[in-house]
Order: C-alpha cells, then structure tokens, then sequence
C-alpha cells in the first residue's frame, strides 16, 4: 500500500490538534497501529502526551531531533502523527517523505504562520509537498469572524516562543497585526525560548 502525506496547518487556537487527536483515534479504531511524536521543546503540558487546549489528550513520544523518529519508530506502524511541526527543523520534510514512501500514512500538524504572519517553514513546504492539506481556523478574539493569524500580546520578538496561551490570541486579516500588540515585555519569566 502507498503511503501519503496530510497537513493540517493553521493559526494557535485553531483545534489542529484535535484534528491530529482525532484522525489518530479514529485510526485505532480501525485497529491500525499508531505512533504520535511531538518536539521535546514542546512540554506545556503532559511531557509524553499531546494535549489540545482543550485538554483532549494521546500519547507522543517527544524527540530531541526529528531523524531521532527512526530510534522509536516501531515495525508495524502503520499511522504516524508530528505535532507542533513548526518546532522540527526543515529536515521533517524529508523525514515525512520516507515515512510515506515506506508506506506510512503520515499527519502532520503545525503552525503555518508566525506571529508576524509570515510562512512558518517547514510547514509551508510539507503543505506543497502533501496529498491533503486542511486549514482550520479559529475565531478572531477581536470581532468573531473566522480567523487565520496568531497574533502575539506580549513576549520577546523571537519567532520561537513557547509561550502559555494568554501570550497570543487568533484573529483575523482585518485584526491582526504583524508585531507584538503591546510592545511590553512581560514581567512574568517566559517559558524557554528557542532561537534558530
Ligand atoms: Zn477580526
């Protein structure tokens, strides 16, 4: 069987991840073997789970690097998920494509834009590359129309913060805009911040 590869981008709040949750439940219900990795940067919540914002939570298996897939990649997996992919380095591209060309159904979920609403690599190019694509959206915090952007309240100016949820909200076109909305750091020590 030939494998592909789905991507499901869009802005913070936008239920990607839920999305991942539940196309990988649905997976095992269907008696498929299953594996979810997620960046180890990304330890807002449970360190060995992937948890929605709205608490819906799988087991992940956190990676220091994204080809460290291949330590914990078992035989039989036959559905494979990434969240948070914009945290991997650009190599996820290729790691995605080996997976599906080894015959893996592959789901990756990430922020397809930055908080200055710029493309968000590697997400854009997995995007091109990819069989399906989704863009859910969120609603815009500001007007409640549907929304596509992530805009940043407070925090520093690096394009990678992992940062709790009141450092950033979804809005839409017309709302958002490409810089930090207050323009002041905040007093409450950050979460790590990673630059690259
Ligand atoms: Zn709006």
């Amino acid at each position: 069987m030939s494998g592909w590869i789905e991507v499901i981008a869009g802005s913070m709040y936008s239920g990607k991840t839920e999305e991942l949750i539940k196309r990988v439940r649905r997976s095992e219900f269907a008696k498929l073997k299953t594996q979810v990795f997620k960046p180890k940067l990304d330890n807002r919540y449970h360190e060995t789970k992937v948890a929605s914002h709205d608490q819906n939570q799988i087991q992940a298996i956190p990676l220091e690097h994204i080809t460290d897939v291949w330590d914990f990649l078992n035989h039989d997996t036959q559905v494979i998920g990434f969240d948070e992919g914009q945290f991997f380095t650009f190599e996820l591209v290729q790691v995605c494509r080996d997976l599906a060309a080894r015959g893996l159904r592959v789901i990756v979920a990430g922020l397809d834009m930055d908080w200055k609403g710029q493309p968000f690599e590697p997400i854009p190019t997995l995007m091109a590359i990819a069989e399906d694509v989704s863009k859910p959206r969120a609603i815009c915090t500001t007007c409640g129309n549907l929304a596509s952007y992530t805009q940043k309240l407070r925090g520093s100016g690096s394009q990678i913060e992992i940062g709790s949820q009141d450092n950033y909200e979804a809005r839409c076109r017309l709302h958002f805009k490409p810089q930090i909305e207050d323009q002041v750091i905040s007093q409450v020590p950050l979460n790590p911040v990673l630059l690259r």
